[in-house]
């Protein structure tokens, strides 16, 4: 990069908040994915008005600028795969703002989710959307990504919470989109098309978020199963009971016993499948809700349900779901994490579809994730750096994607596209929808300068 545009970058910024030696820049050029691509400059804002300044600049020299949160995305959202200006905004962290009476929370992107969670629980508030990430993700990155997690199927997912943000356009202008309001239907709605827009719309600098009351009891089972396939017909078996989990997640064997081979928490080694259920509410409602469920899976042959309410016992099921994805990449270095989705009375159907797909293609595919909404993780471990196998791999991830589809589901169900799932965008959309894709982002970037070559 030319030595007069980063002395231009680090007055906008401030010298410290520039890195620009190659050994930074490479902490900055990866993500959740096996994707890479080195930034040549990695700038760390402070405020609106910085980021502004920045992007108004980068539009003169025609600079790409990757916006980036934590860097945990599982689509390639934010590698920087043609150069250009890496912008983290980690450091515009602050909650500026948790009120009871209008029940929201008013954050800069950087905030740490799992942070939020601690802080409006102190005042008997909740925040649901819940990525099992959340202990490092920003809610830039989650209002970007539209991010679920477990508590999904109860609640939804980040774009039922987002009331309003601060946003800066790919031209370099201040924009605020919704507000403060629950009800809001003036214009069209900028908040849901900038929510999961993935860094190529927008830049997010602050976030206006709706919050719950907290619930005031838990319970969470652990139910172990011989089949997998009783496993996926318990899930659509406690929603036709008219039971709506907090969460409902699912691990098959091999992620089971990667898990156990890790955090050794005494999981059977020979189960099929276990589900991971938790209800919450009034106390009343948790202990009628947790009765239910045992008695659906016991009639749906599970082989034992294991009931925890403490929150340390609670604590500890919840270590082995999160311990999951480090847990599986001791079965092959290259972790590719999909999450095709599809609709709940189809789970059985795309489980029996995934192991089919594993042993054609001879590939290692661990089962987990949200199958409470259909969004299962089938994650293929591979070798990247053996061609024969990645060509299986590519294959497989194909035939994933159709057969969701062609159950009535759709490519990603939380983690966006990015740069992995754009081959495949137009099987979901067509051919128009792309087009109007298109259009929508060469309308607000007339020279492609936010995030290009991610999604399409
Ligand atoms: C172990 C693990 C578990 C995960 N579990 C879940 C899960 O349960 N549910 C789920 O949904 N995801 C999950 N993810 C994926 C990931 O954590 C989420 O997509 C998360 O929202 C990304 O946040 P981030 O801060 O890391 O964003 P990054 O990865 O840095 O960026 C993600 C995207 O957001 C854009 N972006 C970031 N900040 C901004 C901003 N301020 N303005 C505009 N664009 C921005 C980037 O350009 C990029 O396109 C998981 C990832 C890992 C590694």
């Amino acid at each position: 990069m030319e030595a007069r545009i980063v002395k231009q970058i680090k007055k906008i910024v401030g010298q410290e908040n520039v890195l620009s030696n190659i050994e930074d820049r490479i902490c900055y050029s990866y993500d959740g994915t096996f994707k890479r691509g080195i930034p040549d400059i990695v700038v760390f804002p402070g405020n609106t008005e910085q980021v502004v300044h920045l992007v108004k600049f980068a539009n003169i020299e025609k600079l790409s600028v990757f916006p980036r949160g934590a860097g945990t995305g599982l689509s390639g959202g934010s590698i920087p795969q043609d150069g250009g200006i890496a912008l983290v905004l980690t450091r515009m962290n602050k909650i500026k703002e948790i009120n009871n009476q209008d029940l929201l929370a008013v954050v800069e992107p950087g905030v740490i989710t799992g942070h939020l969670h601690e802080e409006v629980e102190k005042q008997g508030l909740f925040y649901p959307p819940d990525p099992a990430s959340l202990k490092t993700c920003t809610m830039g990155g989650n209002v970007a990504e539209n991010a679920g997690g477990p508590r999904a199927f109860k609640y939804g997912v980040t774009k039922d919470y987002i009331l309003g943000m601060k946003v800066v356009t790919p031209t370099g202008e201040l924009m605020h989109v919704g507000g403060r309001t629950v009800k809001n239907v003036t214009g069209y709605d900028l908040t849901r098309l900038l929510t999961g827009s993935e860094g190529t719309l927008g830049i997010i600098t602050e976030i206006t978020i709706r919050l719950l009351p907290k619930p005031k009891e838990k319970k969470t089972a652990l139910v172990i199963f011989n089949t997998l396939e009783d496993a996926a017909t318990t899930v659509t078996a406690i929603i036709c009971e008219g039971v709506i989990p907090a969460t409902l997640e699912l691990m098959d064997k091999i992620t089971i016993n990667c898990v156990e081979k890790n955090i050794k928490m005494g999981l059977p080694l020979d189960a099929e499948a276990i589900l991971l259920i938790e209800v919450d509410g009034s106390e009343v409602q948790v202990i009628e809700e947790i009765a239910i469920i045992e008695k659906v899976c016991r009639k749906n042959l599970c082989r034992d349900v294991q009931v925890a309410s403490l929150p340390e016992d609670r604590e500890r099921l919840w270590k082995a779901r999160r311990a999951v994805s480090s847990a599986i990449v001791q079965l092959k270095p290259t972790k590719i994490s999909e999450d095709a989705t599809v609709p709940r009375s189809q789970i059985p159907e795309m489980v029996r579809r995934l192991r089919g797909i594993s042993e054609k293609y001879k590939l290692h595919l661990p089962v987990f994730g949200h199958a409470g909404d259909g969004n299962l993780h089938p994650n293929i471990l591979a070798d990247k750096n053996d061609p024969e196998e990645m060509e299986r791999v590519e294959k497989a991830v194909a035939e994933i994607f159709q057969a969701a589809l062609d159950l009535g589901g759709t490519l990603s169900g939380e983690h966006g596209i990015g740069l992995m799932k754009k081959p495949y965008l137009e099987w979901e959309l067509g051919e128009v929808g792309l087009k109007y894709l298109k259009a929508i982002k060469s309308a607000v970037d007339p020279n492609n300068i936010l995030n290009p070559g991610k999604v399409f």
